[in-house]
């Protein structure tokens, strides 16, 4: 595919792989190897010293992955992008690459649980300063930033309270002490939201979510705006060794190509059950960007293409009413994760974010009654009567 991005998004995820085949394949081959020969010692020497653009290792480098990392790079709006064994690879990759002792970080207080731990619990360890706040409020990053802050991390919507970070906001705020706005995109998937465009910096995914879809691989990506950023990040993966591997990354660009439809369908789902759930008396609050009743539903409706497919909802009855709900569903499976075919139900409290204290998890409005609704591609009427036969168990 010649100039790929003058065509739409799901021509691209069809048709543009970053790979040229030369006996024509339709697919992306898995290159299983872990080691590429040279034709000589000058060639081998010139490809070390990048003189010569070719594969080497496949920590380095790699084929399948490569494909793999040159389209998400041109659906992300990037330069570039670093594949990874899984999306908290993702994340330390980023830290690890581009924090250095003595700096600060402002991160959104509700984080995916193990971003937060790696920040207080291991960059800490480091010499890296991390302060926790609501980004969805501009007002808490402002007053949080010092002249020391070298990286803004936000999630949005975030996980799993469904709050809304402005991105532009948070990008010039970040701009203007030297800072890096980095985004954990993993919710909208690059088909909701191009960060990049709205100014961030760095870019990450889970691949496991959304790009993959299909709940069989765990995975990561970086995608970074700019070269120098981008090299850092490459240089990181290469040397910690968090590279996806070539079987993984084939799944991957497999899982990729339906990403369009996938989120077509499922959210069109979800719009039906977030209706359901706000009218429901055992429901106490519903937050998904796409009801009127988002606090953030105009910023939602300006840096996101589409309301997306998480739901988060509160019982009336708590914890133990939460508990009874996911005891009772026969068709949503009660696992953690998001994003694939399969709608998932899971309790944060007791499960994705227990081992964030209590009070912590509660500051940022990760309440014990909280349950997060992951939707799937089934038939709509399915997903609302198991729902529906699962609230009926609630006393
Ligand atoms: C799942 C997830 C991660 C971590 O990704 P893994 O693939 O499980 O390592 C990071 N951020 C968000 C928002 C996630 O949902």
């Amino acid at each position: 595919m010649e100039n790929p991005e003058k065509y739409g998004f799901n021509s691209q995820l069809i048709h543009y792989s970053g790979h040229h085949d030369s006996y024509g394949a339709a697919t992306v081959p898995i290159y299983q190897t872990s080691t590429f020969g040279f034709a000589s010692a000058q060639d081998g020497a010139d490809c070390f010293a990048g003189i010569k653009q070719g594969y080497m290792y496949t920590r380095i480098g790699n084929p399948t992955i490569r494909a793999l990392e040159r389209q998400v790079a041109l659906l992300e709006h990037g330069c570039d992008s670093v594949a990874l064994a899984s999306g908290m690879a993702a994340v330390s990759t980023v830290y690890l690459g581009l924090l250095n002792a003595g700096d600060h970080v402002v991160s959104s207080s509700a984080v995916y649980g193990a971003s937060r731990v790696l920040l207080e619990q291991h960059m800490a360890r480091f010499g890296v300063d991390s302060t926790f706040v609501n980004t969805a409020d501009i007002e808490q990053v402002k007053a949080a930033v010092t002249p020391k802050t070298r990286m803004v991390y936000i999630e949005t919507p975030a996980n799993p309270t469904m709050e809304i970070s402005d991105i532009r906001a948070c990008a010039e705020l970040a701009h203007s002490v030297g800072a890096l706005l980095v985004v954990d995109n993993t919710f909208c998937s690059p088909y909701l939201s191009n960060p990049i465009d709205f100014g961030a910096d760095v870019v990450l995914h889970s691949i496991t979510k959304f790009i993959n879809g299909h709940a069989d691989i765990v995975g990561g990506i970086v995608i970074a705006g700019k070269e120098d950023v981008y090299s850092k990040l490459r240089n990181a993966m290469i040397n910690f060794g968090g590279n996806m591997d070539p079987h993984q990354a084939y799944l991957v660009i497999r899982g990729l190509k339906t990403l369009g439809i996938r989120i077509d369908r499922a959210q069109d789902n979800a719009r039906k059950v977030a209706e359901f759930l706000a009218s429901h008396p055992k429901v106490e609050w519903v937050k998904y960007p796409g009801l009127k009743t988002h606090p953030q539903y105009d910023l939602a409706q300006k840096q996101m293409k589409g309301p997306g497919t998480m739901i988060s909802f509160s019982l009336k009855g708590g914890l133990e009413a939460g508990r009874t709900l996911m005891d009772n569903v026969k068709m949503c499976i009660l696992a953690v994760s998001l994003g694939g075919v399969e709608t998932l139900i899971q309790h944060p409290a007791s499960m994705t974010h227990s081992k964030v204290p209590q009070e912590a998890r509660e500051k940022a409005g990760i309440t014990d009654g909280l349950v997060r609704f992951s939707v799937g591609i089934e038939n709509v009427e399915d997903i609302i009567g198991d729902l529906s036969q699962a609230l009926e168990k609630i006393r």
